[in-house]
């Protein structure tokens, strides 16, 4: 039994595959700057340009748009972390500072719920014209029944307060007096 033949060298030389011309422009006079397949000119304008234009404004474009994004997004984070701020206040009964916060904040958020809690702390912080402007707004809107019970609430509280205005101031109670008895 014989050993079959060698395979034959594989080392074939792999043929010259580096350009043999500038990759830009095909000049056949290559640059000694470098040694990438480019020529002179072609250099020095890849150089000075190493962007074509459409792809520069592309990317002008985008970080416009992504600044501007930013912006707008850490505009709202900011507006919804006062929000949430304020409503913590109120929440604590901290009434003057949350009025003081809803009120700068009615210019933007002027939904059912927040002009609820801006006539609270209104209401709470001795601002009542105020507290009474911002359930007139309310007026005439289709709101929930959480919503609904806290209208009713302030405007029953506002009722008290003006029924109690109309009492007369009661006397003090004199002293040493005698408890009244009362029949059992
Ligand atoms: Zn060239």
């Amino acid at each position: 039994m014989s050993l079959p033949p060698p395979l034959p060298p594989s080392s074939v030389p792999e043929p010259d595959t580096a350009p043999n011309a500038c990759v830009n422009c095909g000049s056949i006079r290559f640059s000694t700057q470098t040694k990438l397949p480019v020529c002179e000119p072609c250099r020095a304008s890849l150089i000075k340009h190493p962007f074509p234009f459409w792809v520069k404004l592309t990317s002008a474009t985008v970080v416009v748009l992504l600044l501007s994004s930013l912006s707008l997004s850490r505009e709202r984070f900011h507006a919804a972390l006062h929000l949430a701020t304020t409503k913590k206040m109120a929440k604590q009964e901290r009434w003057d500072e949350a009025y003081e916060n809803f009120r700068g904040l009615m210019a933007v958020h002027s939904d059912t719920e927040t002009l609820l809690d801006y006539a609270e702390a209104g209401f709470n912080s001795g601002h009542k014209r105020e507290a009474a402007q911002a359930l007139t707004t309310l007026s005439g809107r289709r709101v929930s029944k959480d919503e609904e019970r806290r209208y009713n609430t302030l405007i029953y509280q506002f009722q008290l307060e003006q029924q109690q205005q109309r009492q007369p101031v009661m006397p003090l109670a004199p002293v040493n007096v005698s408890p009244i008895r009362l029949n059992p």
